[in-house]
């Protein structure tokens, strides 16, 4: 259960935010425009992270979301979200304290000394929570230099290629091909659907009805566009053979998660069989695990996503692995500011596309200024430090640090 701040520290804690507090008839807490310094005039050598926030923002409609803030000694910090929740509470208990005193500049030393920190830093929330940390550091060093981070991991490109993430809509035959051509009309020259309602329970009548879907598409959008399809783990290796075959035809750009992630075996042997390109990776925590898969020639499309994974700088060194084994590297979409600096900052011939998960997108970043939307099929990276986040103060009814320890 999260336990809220004393009043007194959660007062101190918002001066040092730049957060002033308004005394109104519900005590409404307002962040000032300058939530987040720039710093440009700090780039001391003695710079030192000296408090970390997880910030928990309500907001007039009462949504709550949580973001991670990474304070310094002298001014700049880094900010990033939202957060997962399961993050979040790791980050408190694991990485908090552990991260006063720190060098904000010397990510590779913390990431891995907090890599070898726990018995169980391979994977899961663990890993998450380093992500989150990892990402509030780049926008951290962001603002202290005054780059957004695609810059600063020596990318040039701000105009990124999105891909129509179509998690949720009809697959009702028509409703189907009339979004499919709605999309393309935006724009959107690749689009992913997803074959996940079905699978081995419903033998064959359940693949030729995940093989009409990739018709209908087909017969909709033309030659033009890209097709993917993401299955969700729901098929087994005998349906996803059959699926293949008869789904080659249509040209699929690529079949994804058509398996757990756990069984690299099935991913190996319909790679061998199919011409499809097979994809998966958002279950990914670190470069250990797609080594595991690129080695054995298992994916063409990693899809490890930068939130999960271990960060920005996890997800750079997977882009290396990658671009040596050939295959790309197309993060996974939950979220998108990781993600899009990772993509500006790599060759597009590694990284060709962003993920866009239309519906999910039109109110994750509800809390933000500036939310990413793809305009004719591209999103477009700001110049502003760091990921470029500012907190839209006009939504926000409440923002207080949280905590999950009991002390
Ligand atoms: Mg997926």
């Amino acid at each position: 259960m999260i336990k809220y701040m004393k009043r007194r520290n959660f007062l101190t804690s918002l001066a040092a935010l730049g957060v002033a507090p308004h005394l109104g008839a519900c005590a409404e807490i307002m962040p000032t425009t300058n939530l987040i310094g720039t710093g440009s005039q700090s780039k001391r050598a003695n710079l030192k992270i000296s408090k970390v926030e997880i910030l928990q923002i309500t907001g007039k409609n009462k949504r709550k979301m949580l973001y991670l803030k990474i304070h310094t000694n002298e001014g700049p910090s880094g900010l990033y979200g939202p957060i997962d929740n399961e993050a979040a509470m790791f980050v408190d208990q694991f990485f908090r304290r552990p991260l006063i005193g720190q060098d904000p500049l010397a990510y590779n030393t913390y990431w891995d000394k907090m890599f070898r920190a726990s018995r169980h830093s391979r994977g899961s929330h663990y890993i998450m929570a380093l992500s989150a940390v990892d990402n509030a550091l780049w926008d951290l060093r962001g603002r202290l230099f005054g780059l957004p981070v695609y810059r600063l991991l020596g990318g040039s490109r701000n105009k990124l290629r999105a891909y129509a993430s179509c998690l949720g809509f009809s697959q009702e035959p028509s409703a189907l091909q009339a979004k499919a051509r709605e999309l393309k009309q935006q724009g959107y020259l690749h689009q992913k659907w997803f074959v996940r309602d079905r699978g081995p329970s419903f033998g064959p009548g359940g693949v030729e009805e995940d093989v009409k879907v990739v018709r209908l598409l087909r017969e909709a959008v033309g030659d033009d566009v890209d097709l993917m399809f993401d299955a969700f783990w729901k098929w087994d290796l005998q349906y996803a053979l059959a699926w293949t075959r008869r789904a080659e035809q249509y040209r699929p750009r690529w079949i994804e998660e058509p398996f757990q992630t756990a069984n690299l075996d099935a991913f190996i042997e319909l790679s061998r069989e199919t011409s499809i390109p097979v994809a998966t990776g958002e279950h990914f925590y670190s470069r250990y695990d797609v080594h595991k898969f690129l080695k054995n020639d298992a994916i063409m499309v990693v899809q490890a996503d930068p939130e999960w994974c271990g960060g920005v700088s996890e997800l750079v060194k997977i882009c290396t692995l990658a671009s040596v084994h050939g295959a790309n590297v197309i993060p996974h979409g939950h979220s998108l500011h990781a993600a899009m600096h990772v993509v500006a900052s790599q060759p597009i011939e590694v990284c060709p596309l962003v993920e866009y998960l239309i519906q999910k997108m039109n109110s994750y970043y509800y809390f933000e200024k500036h939310q990413p939307k793809p305009v004719n099929g591209i999103l477009e990276l700001s110049d502003r430090p760091g990921f470029g986040i500012e907190l839209d103060e006009s939504k926000i009814q409440d923002i207080r640090p949280v905590s999950w320890q009991q002390t």
